[in-house]
């Protein structure tokens, strides 16, 4: 073997680390293999299976060979889809020109962070936040900007600590309404009040509502009701992946102004060309005819969560109310805290190798008193997991 000087990476790749729900997944089906038994509330991943009609949709379309490359934005009678979706439930005004699909919602946001971040500038976000919002901004060379919001009032997103966070340097706020970690939600009147500021200033709203669904106590509140009013304002971005749990199919989107919707293309047609043909045949197959499936799955995660919350409150130390949306809990567990287990990760750690359960430290979602559990797992596995956790932490 002959070895050379050290590897050097760019210093974008240094700026980045591996995504924490990833880590946790990874050491689970570390311990798993080893013949561990784990109870895996780490993961957001649907347990469901993907809709029969999308499932079979793909496999006809790859038994008759649709297994070429595509339009680089998308398969056009998905995009026609997805703005008329858009159209018919929130009245948006986006055309299928106006869309691109995606390798996944992450995918979107990727590109999206490519096409409109510049080096210096800054991005506005509400914190706790998903881990990948902060690195996908560092990456491009921007800052982001956080913005708290409370447990006290479920993590609700309000406009104005977000407007009052905006300077000369701010390129876009970056919102993503229902929330992972917290399940906290922006009403629409923050909502519009945000939005019409932005406007005013020129910046963009960035909306990923990848959980629009799953909003258990109010309608969602989405920015696709103001993008006929603001054009130029609103980027929405959405996934197949929960809603459908199709998250294995990589299947995302975004709709937007058509000058950052054709940047986005161009960058996809040198990065991914276009997401998987036939993935995109099942994903509009679930769009047009998978809504039983969908409000099906979002009953059952409703009735999780109503299992969950009183669990994670009967444990000592733990503090949770119910969230809004998505389908994670995020207790305050700080009161739990001790040597040995003294902040998020150390905890998780703990939880994972002396209980078996998989959770993740609130610390990646900027939240160092928090854990997040995913409850897109079956009633059984919850409970399971929480009579795990209690006898752990009584130790
Ligand atoms: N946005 C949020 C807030 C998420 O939690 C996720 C996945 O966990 C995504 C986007 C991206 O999902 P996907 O790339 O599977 O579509």
């Amino acid at each position: 073997m002959i070895r050379s000087a050290p590897v050097k990476l760019s210093a974008r790749a240094s700026a980045i680390g591996e995504s924490a729900t990833l880590r946790v997944t990874r050491r689970a089906a570390e311990l798993r293999a080893k013949g561990v038994s784990i109870v895996d509330l780490g993961a957001g991943e649907p347990d469901f299976n993907s809709p029969p009609v999308a499932v079979e949709a793909a496999r006809q379309a790859l038994a008759e060979g649709f297994t070429r490359y595509t339009p680089g934005s998308g398969l056009p009678s998905l995009r026609a889809a997805l703005a008329d979706s858009y159209r018919r439930r929130y009245g948006a005004t986006w055309k299928a020109a106006e869309s691109v699909i995606t390798v996944g919602g992450k995918g979107a946001l990727f590109e999206l962070a490519l096409a409109v971040y510049d080096f210096g500038q800054e991005v506005v976000l509400p914190s706790p936040y998903w881990v990948t919002f902060p690195e996908q901004v560092r990456f491009c060379g921007a800052h982001p900007v956080l913005v708290p919001t409370c447990g006290e009032d479920g993590f609700r997103i309000h406009a104005a600590p977000l407007i009052a966070a905006v300077t000369e340097r701010t390129r876009a706020v970056l919102i993503n309404s229902p929330c992972n970690p917290t399940g906290g939600v922006m009403g629409a009147e923050d909502l519009r009040q945000l939005v019409t500021f932005a406007a005013e200033r020129g910046i963009l709203v960035i909306a990923d509502e990848t959980y629009e669904r799953f909003s258990y106590d109010a309608p969602h509140a989405s920015a696709a009701a103001l993008a006929a009013e603001f054009p130029d304002t609103v980027v929405l971005v959405g996934s197949f992946s929960k809603t459908y749990a199709m998250t294995g199919w990589r299947i995302g989107y975004l709709l937007g102004p058509s000058p950052v919707v054709k940047a986005v293309e161009n960058i996809q047609s040198h990065a991914t060309s276009n997401a998987t043909s036939f993935a995109m045949v099942g994903a509009q197959e679930a769009l047009l005819h998978a809504e039983t499936e969908v409000e099906t799955m979002v009953a059952e995660y409703k009735a999780r969560r109503d299992i969950l919350v009183p669990l994670l409150n009967a444990i000592p130390g733990f503090r949770c109310r119910p969230p809004h949306g998505a389908f994670y809990a995020f207790p305050d567990v700080s009161a739990t805290f001790r040597p040995g287990r003294a902040d998020s990760g150390a905890l998780a750690e703990y939880l994972l190798e002396e209980a078996g359960v998989a959770t993740v430290p609130g610390a990646a979602f900027g939240a160092e008193a928090h854990l997040r559990l995913s409850f897109a797992c079956s009633r059984a596995t919850l409970t399971e997991g929480l009579e795990r956790i209690a006898a752990a932490l009584a130790t």
